[in-house]
Order: structure tokens, then sequence, then C-alpha cells
């Protein structure tokens, strides 16, 4: 079931689309017909997306592999309740954790999804919501891949905050 897109889902959709580089442009015109029509199943804040594709253009920033663009978050405290645990089990009550969000677009150029991610919470689905905006560095372009990247996330060792 489709649905119009948050208002923080909104606000990170129109960060990832900030950067200025071509192709960027035909994103911007199909942003406004986004909506969701799917959430990750793990909890977090995930979404499909799909776009009115006969009103808009689609983009050359398109990709068969892997996203278009990400941003990073700064270093932002742990959500509530969210659980991190070292490599001996033990919970780390002050870790700090950088979100990735992914903004895909897929082959033939139309938005698809926004992903977010992360390396240190014990249960991804505890990335849920989206940070506001405000809390990630400017967006990236993200080089096309050539293949697949295989679906492991690797897990780094949560850092204490000062
Ligand atoms: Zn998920």
């Amino acid at each position: 079931m489709a649905r119009p897109l948050s208002e923080r889902e909104r606000e990170i959709l129109d960060l990832l689309l900030s950067l200025e580089v071509p192709g960027i442009a035909e994103l911007r015109e199909q942003a406004p017909t986004a909506q969701v029509v799917g959430m990750c199943e793990c909890g977090c804040a995930t979404i499909d997306l799909d776009v009115d594709r006969d009103v808009t253009p689609p983009s050359p920033l398109g990709r068969r592999y892997g996203p278009a663009v990400r941003a990073i978050t700064r270093p932002l405290p742990l959500p509530p309740n969210a659980k991190v645990t070292d490599v001996t089990g033990v919970e780390v009550k002050d870790a700090d954790v950088y979100f990735t969000v992914h903004l895909w677009v897929d082959e033939d150029g139309w938005l698809t999804g926004i992903e977010i991610s992360d390396l240190v919470l014990d249960n991804p689905g505890d990335a849920n919501p989206f940070p506001p905006a405000e809390d990630f560095y400017p967006p990236r372009l993200e080089e096309p891949r050539s293949r697949a990247r295989t679906g492991s996330s690797r897990r780094w060792l949560p850092r204490r905050r000062r």
C-alpha cells in the first residue's frame, strides 16, 4: 500500500538530492511524486520508493549495482533502547553510532529507495527513524560499481564517547 513520505523521510530525500551533480535535477523532478511502497522487514527506517514515471524524466545517475548517493552522520548517541555489545558480549552504554543513508536509483534512472545502515548497533532494526538532516555531513556521489557487493556488513568495534 503506497503512502506519502513522512516529514523526516522527505527531509532525508531532500538532503540526498542537495548535492550538485549532473543528473540530480531529474531526481529532484521525480522527488515530489515519490511514495513509500515498502519498508525494510528488519524494522529499520529503510524505505522503498516509487515515482511517477509518466510525468517525470529519468536520471542518468541510475546504477545497476549499488546506490547512487550517500550521506553519513557525525557521531551520534545511541537511539533510545538501542543496544550495543562489544566483542566480549558486554553492553556498551556510551557508544557512538554513525549512520549512513543511501539513495537508490535503478539502472533506468528512477528513484527506488532510501536505505539506512550502521556498523555498531546490535539490532539493525534500531536504526529508525532516520536521524534529522542536520546530523549529516553533505551527501556524496557514489561511484558506479561493477558488480553487486555481498551482503555482509562488517561490524566495527564501538567507540566510547568521551
Ligand atoms: Zn532494515
